[in-house]
């Protein structure tokens, strides 16, 4: 029996979608929906090793999805075939700590968080009413970024703010990536032939997006990301952590607060230090001698480097850790500063081993490294298809 589940991450303005059979977990389509709302839209779909593209206006989330019913009606697979639809969510507060059935209750408390995740929770919210509408004869699930963190110790996610004005408003750190993170960890635990929960680990996903998660007894005990995603790490184009006090500081000196949060999010991180926010761009400009690139290439590990440390004395010790993500599979300059700099904790690292790229999971420590260090790729999008799997055999 096969059961293909339609996954898909909705943007302001894009969607990108795949359909994973999720009994045997193979891939049967991916693509790319982009530029909606704009003059030009156009869908990029992929199935059986072909290539399929269309260009329109699609004027919204709607549009986009009637288009994609077309593009499966003319190139496949069959969208009656499709059991199931699970949708990337970005914020679901406290409420939800895993991937649930989404009826009109789902979809108003998306609404009640989207002071939250404004950039995020509204796109999302369009997306699922799209799909709905476009499938409405199967179940859709909401699976959610936050929920691996549900359940952090309480000692992680409060902040040390009056706490009247914390409960008012919600305030505290709920984390993000958690499918990758949950992903991950349970894949390194795997191929390391141990459990997940006789191991402390440490994940850093570093893509364009960047946080780090601690794991212990099976289950998350911290995580970079905050309330926001702008918390933690450098990352792509986000400040990650900087004083709160800059933003007010901001303010007074005449930023609008839509101006600042753009600031924080859109313009700051590695392309705010240096103009670029590829790695592969910024080791090309390290390498010509471009000063602002090796400055902020060593504010980046030098955050990454605090984060670990911190995490092994949370932890108490550390098992293994590993390297996910654009960055994290792909650069091994970053992955060998950042062990050099942790070699006296038991980072010791297989200089060859770090320059392979396989594509699979893989080990870059030496044999006797009291740290086991991985290269794991993340998939977001299989471990989405497993917990549809599980919500509808529950
Ligand atoms: P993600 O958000 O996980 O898709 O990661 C995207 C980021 O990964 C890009 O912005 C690059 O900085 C980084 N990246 C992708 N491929 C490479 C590569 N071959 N070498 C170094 N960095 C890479």
């Amino acid at each position: 029996m096969s059961m293909p589940i339609l996954l898909l991450n909705a943007g302001s303005s894009s969607i990108k979608y795949q359909v994973i059979d999720a009994e045997d977990e193979t891939v049967l389509a991916t693509g790319l929906i982009e530029r909606i709302g704009e003059a030009s839209s156009t869908i990029k779909h992929k199935t059986q090793g072909e290539t399929f593209e269309a260009a329109d206006r699609y004027a919204d989330h709607t549009e986009a999805l009637a288009a994609l019913v077309a593009m499966f009606d003319a190139h496949g697979p069959r969208l009656a075939n499709v059991q199931a639809v699970g949708h990337r969510t970005v914020h679901g507060g406290s409420k939800f700590d895993r991937t649930v059935l989404i009826d009109d209750e789902v979809i108003q408390a998306l609404v009640d968080l989207s002071p939250l995740a404004p950039l995020h929770n509204p796109p999302g919210i369009a997306g699922i009413k799209a799909a709905k509408t476009a499938l409405p004869d199967v179940p859709h699930y909401a699976i959610f970024d936050t929920a691996f963190f549900a359940h952090l110790p309480e000692e992680a996610y409060t902040y040390a703010i009056d706490r009247t004005v914390a409960k008012e408003l919600s305030i505290r750190r709920y984390g993000f990536h958690g499918t990758s993170h949950n992903f991950v960890s349970h894949r390194m635990a795997h191929f390391l032939g141990r459990h997940h929960d006789e191991l402390k680990m440490i994940v850093c996903h570093l893509g364009n997006g960047a946080s780090v998660s601690a794991i212990a007894g099976g289950k998350p005990i911290e995580t970079s990301m905050g309330l926001t995603p702008l918390q933690g790490l450098v990352m792509g184009t986000r400040t990650g952590d900087i004083d709160p006090g800059v933003v007010a500081y901001l303010n007074r000196s005449g930023m609008s607060v839509p101006d600042i949060d753009n600031l924080l999010n859109k313009k700051s991180g590695m392309l705010g230090l240096c103009g670029k926010n590829d790695f592969r761009d910024i080791g090309a400009a390290i390498a010509a001698g471009d000063a602002d690139a090796k400055l902020a290439f060593d504010v980046y590990i030098h955050r990454l480097v605090f984060y670990i440390g911190g995490y092994m004395a949370l932890l108490g010790g550390l098992d293994a850790i590993a390297f996910t993500a654009g960055v994290g599979e792909n650069d091994a300059t970053v992955r060998a500063a950042v062990c050099e700099r942790l070699h006296t904790l038991g980072f010791h690292l297989d200089a060859p081993r770090n320059e392979l790229r396989t594509g699979r999971a893989h080990i870059i420590s030496t044999d006797d490294s009291p740290v086991t260090i991985c290269v794991v790729p993340t998939n977001e999008e299989l471990q989405m298809a497993r917990e549809v799997k599980d919500a509808l055999e529950a």
